[in-house]
């Protein structure tokens, strides 16, 4: 039998995380480092969270790289985009998972209030998904996972702007599968409910309480838990899951 002449190449896998410096977003970082991917971890204003994050993803043996980008301006999107490929070759999966809150009565929210959570959660995940797709085209693979939430499917109290940016997540990312379905590209949503990060913990403690006492599993979740589901749907294994919103969320949103 002729020896095998030519060398086997080994695919790397790659990953943009917006926002993954802190919270969920560094949990799914390290959940894909874990499993071989190379990281671009994107931050807004925190770079020591995101240098801690790359740092333990190195240690986990994968490259990895810290981008400062403001996900809500579309040419900070772009150049993030375009920065991650040149660092780490190619672009396999992005996570649209920057988000901000601005909580307020809907007769107390002001047009800024709207525009800060509808500009960062919503427009980011358009203006990151737009330029990473181009890249996946050309690659014929690509996986977009977007941050919806419960709040979202349900909407809540004192968070209009927030739960409209929310649901616009579900009905973009069931447009883009459908628009990349044929190019080897799938998009899906997570819904986490309730899960320990600084986004809930500057939560009155009422709402939160509140909030607790809706869960069936009755506990806060850990971002672990819900970087585990990006990371199922990161993989290849996923590849005929597409136009889905998966609940984290211990019931909660049942
Ligand atoms: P955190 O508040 O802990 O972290 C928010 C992250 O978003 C930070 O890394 C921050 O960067 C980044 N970010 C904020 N604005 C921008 C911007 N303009 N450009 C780039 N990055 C930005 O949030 P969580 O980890 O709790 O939430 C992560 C995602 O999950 C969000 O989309 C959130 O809506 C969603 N989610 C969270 C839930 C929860 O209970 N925690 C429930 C449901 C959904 P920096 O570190 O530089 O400030």
């Amino acid at each position: 039998m002729a020896e095998m002449k030519e060398t086997e190449t080994v695919l790397h896998r790659t990953a943009l995380v917006t926002g993954g410096g802190r919270g969920i977003g560094r949990a799914v970082c390290l959940a894909l480092a874990r499993n071989g991917f190379d990281i671009a971890v994107n931050y807004a204003g925190n770079a020591q969270a995101a240098e801690e994050t790359a740092a333990a993803c190195r240690a986990l043996g994968v490259n990895a790289v810290v981008i400062q980008a403001d996900v809500s301006k579309a040419d900070s999107c772009q150049e993030l985009v375009d920065s991650a490929v040149k660092a780490l070759g190619r672009l396999d999966v992005l996570v649209n998972n920057a988000g901000v809150t601005a909580d307020k009565l809907m007769m107390r929210m002001t047009e800024d209030d709207f525009d800060h959570v509808i500009n960062t959660n919503l427009k980011g995940a358009f203006f990151c998904t737009k330029a990473a797709t181009r890249v996946m085209m050309r690659q014929r693979y690509g996986r977009v996972i977007s941050l919806s939430s419960v709040v979202g499917l349900h909407g809540n109290a004192g968070q209009t702007n927030y739960a409209a940016s929310k649901a616009g997540i579900v009905g973009m990312t069931k447009s883009v599968a459908k628009e990349y379905a044929a190019r080897g590209i799938t998009a899906n949503a997570i819904a986490p409910g309730l899960i320990e990060t600084d986004m809930t913990h500057a939560m009155p403690s009422a709402a939160r309480d509140a909030a607790l006492g809706t869960i069936p599993a009755a506990r806060c979740g850990r971002a672990e838990e819900v970087a585990d589901a990006v990371a199922f749907l990161a993989s290849e294994r996923a590849g005929y899951i597409t136009g889905q919103v998966l609940c984290v969320d211990g019931g909660m949103g049942m």
